[in-house]
Protein backbone atom coordinates (compact mmCIF):
# COMPACT_ATOMS: atom_id res chain seq x y z
CA UNK A 1 0.00 0.00 0.00
CA UNK A 2 1.29 3.46 -0.64
CA UNK A 3 1.59 6.08 1.53
CA UNK A 4 -1.29 8.62 1.98
CA UNK A 5 0.44 11.89 2.60
CA UNK A 6 -2.98 13.21 4.17
CA UNK A 7 -3.77 10.96 6.56
CA UNK A 8 -4.44 12.41 9.92
CA UNK A 9 -1.26 11.25 11.60
CA UNK A 10 0.65 12.93 8.41
CA UNK A 11 -1.13 16.20 8.90
CA UNK A 12 -0.44 16.09 12.62
CA UNK A 13 3.44 15.56 11.81
CA UNK A 14 2.89 18.85 9.76
CA UNK A 15 1.48 21.12 12.15
CA UNK A 16 -1.70 21.24 10.08
CA UNK A 17 -4.03 19.74 12.64
CA UNK A 18 -3.18 20.02 16.75
CA UNK A 19 -2.64 17.32 18.78
CA UNK A 20 -2.04 16.76 22.71
CA UNK A 21 1.45 15.72 22.67
CA UNK A 22 3.06 14.09 25.62
CA UNK A 23 6.38 13.44 23.68
CA UNK A 24 8.78 14.59 20.70
CA UNK A 25 12.41 13.56 19.51
CA UNK A 26 14.05 13.01 16.16
CA UNK A 27 12.23 9.83 15.81
CA UNK A 28 9.11 9.71 17.14
CA UNK A 29 5.45 12.19 18.16
CA UNK A 30 3.80 10.62 20.99
CA UNK A 31 0.21 12.19 21.91
CA UNK A 32 -3.25 11.52 23.32
CA UNK A 33 -5.71 9.47 21.85
CA UNK A 34 -8.62 11.59 20.94
CA UNK A 35 -11.19 8.75 21.62
CA UNK A 36 -9.11 7.06 24.99
CA UNK A 37 -10.32 3.25 25.44
CA UNK A 38 -8.84 3.52 28.70
CA UNK A 39 -7.48 5.60 31.51
CA UNK A 40 -4.29 6.18 29.74
CA UNK A 41 -4.07 5.63 25.97
CA UNK A 42 -1.35 7.41 24.38
CA UNK A 43 -0.43 6.82 20.55
CA UNK A 44 3.34 6.64 19.52
CA UNK A 45 4.30 7.06 16.18
CA UNK A 46 7.43 7.15 13.84
CA UNK A 47 8.07 10.63 11.79
CA UNK A 48 9.27 8.64 9.14
CA UNK A 49 6.70 8.09 6.13
CA UNK A 50 5.51 4.03 7.20
CA UNK A 51 2.05 2.25 6.25
CA UNK A 52 1.97 -0.18 8.89
CA UNK A 53 4.36 -2.36 11.29
CA UNK A 54 5.53 -4.45 8.27
CA UNK A 55 6.42 -1.61 6.47
CA UNK A 56 8.20 0.22 9.21
CA UNK A 57 9.72 -3.39 9.96
CA UNK A 58 10.79 -3.91 6.89
CA UNK A 59 12.22 -0.36 5.65
CA UNK A 60 12.83 1.61 8.43
CA UNK A 61 16.28 1.70 9.32
CA UNK A 62 17.94 0.69 11.93
CA UNK A 63 18.37 4.48 13.61
CA UNK A 64 14.81 4.94 13.18
CA UNK A 65 13.64 1.40 15.01
CA UNK A 66 15.81 1.66 17.73
CA UNK A 67 14.26 5.49 18.15
CA UNK A 68 11.31 4.54 18.04
CA UNK A 69 11.29 1.28 20.15
CA UNK A 70 13.36 3.51 23.05
CA UNK A 71 10.79 5.72 22.91
CA UNK A 72 7.98 3.59 22.98
CA UNK A 73 9.83 2.07 26.24
CA UNK A 74 10.87 5.78 27.63
CA UNK A 75 6.95 7.17 27.25
CA UNK A 76 5.79 4.20 29.35
CA UNK A 77 7.61 4.71 32.03
CA UNK A 78 7.39 8.08 32.41
CA UNK A 79 3.68 7.65 31.90
CA UNK A 80 3.47 5.12 34.66
CA UNK A 81 3.26 2.51 32.92
CA UNK A 82 5.71 0.49 33.67
CA UNK A 83 5.00 -0.48 37.46
CA UNK A 84 1.55 -2.40 36.52
CA UNK A 85 1.67 -3.01 33.40
CA UNK A 86 -0.02 -2.10 30.12
CA UNK A 87 -1.24 -2.76 26.35
CA UNK A 88 0.88 -1.73 23.43
CA UNK A 89 -1.19 -2.90 20.22
CA UNK A 90 -0.63 -2.50 16.53
CA UNK A 91 -3.37 -2.72 14.51
CA UNK A 92 -2.69 -3.95 10.44
CA UNK A 93 -4.88 -3.52 7.87
CA UNK A 94 -8.67 -4.16 7.02
CA UNK A 95 -8.51 -7.48 9.04
CA UNK A 96 -6.70 -5.57 12.00
CA UNK A 97 -8.69 -2.56 12.14
CA UNK A 98 -6.52 0.16 10.93
CA UNK A 99 -8.31 3.04 11.24
CA UNK A 100 -5.23 5.46 10.35
CA UNK A 101 -2.85 4.45 7.49
CA UNK A 102 0.55 5.88 9.42
CA UNK A 103 2.24 3.45 11.26
CA UNK A 104 1.37 3.98 15.02
CA UNK A 105 1.54 1.80 18.80
CA UNK A 106 -1.16 2.28 20.94
CA UNK A 107 -0.14 2.07 24.54
CA UNK A 108 -3.18 1.20 27.14
CA UNK A 109 -2.81 1.73 30.58
CA UNK A 110 -3.74 3.28 34.01
CA UNK A 111 -6.21 0.45 34.69
CA UNK A 112 -6.60 -3.61 33.89
CA UNK A 113 -7.32 -3.89 30.14
CA UNK A 114 -9.56 -6.12 29.34
CA UNK A 115 -9.97 -9.35 26.45
CA UNK A 116 -7.03 -9.42 24.22
CA UNK A 117 -9.76 -9.50 21.17
CA UNK A 118 -12.98 -9.03 20.23
CA UNK A 119 -13.93 -10.80 17.18
P1 LIG B 1 -6.14 2.49 14.46
O1 LIG B 1 -7.54 1.95 14.40
O2 LIG B 1 -5.18 1.54 15.09
O3 LIG B 1 -5.70 3.02 13.11
O4 LIG B 1 -6.21 3.70 15.47
C1 LIG B 1 -6.33 5.04 15.11
C2 LIG B 1 -6.53 5.83 16.37
O5 LIG B 1 -6.32 7.19 16.09
C3 LIG B 1 -7.94 5.70 16.98
O6 LIG B 1 -7.82 5.17 18.31
C4 LIG B 1 -8.45 7.14 16.98
O7 LIG B 1 -9.22 7.45 18.13
C5 LIG B 1 -7.16 7.95 16.92
N1 LIG B 1 -7.27 9.26 16.32
C6 LIG B 1 -7.86 9.60 15.16
N2 LIG B 1 -7.73 10.91 14.93
C7 LIG B 1 -7.01 11.42 15.96
C8 LIG B 1 -6.53 12.72 16.30
N3 LIG B 1 -6.75 13.78 15.52
N4 LIG B 1 -5.82 12.86 17.44
C9 LIG B 1 -5.58 11.80 18.24
N5 LIG B 1 -6.00 10.54 17.97
C10 LIG B 1 -6.71 10.37 16.86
Amino acid sequence: MAYDQNNIFAKILRGEIPCNKIYEDDYVLAFHDIAPKAKVHILVIPKGEYTDIVDFGVNGSADELKGFYSAVAKIAAEQGLTQDGFRSIANTGSFGGQEVPHYHIHLLGGERIGPMTSL
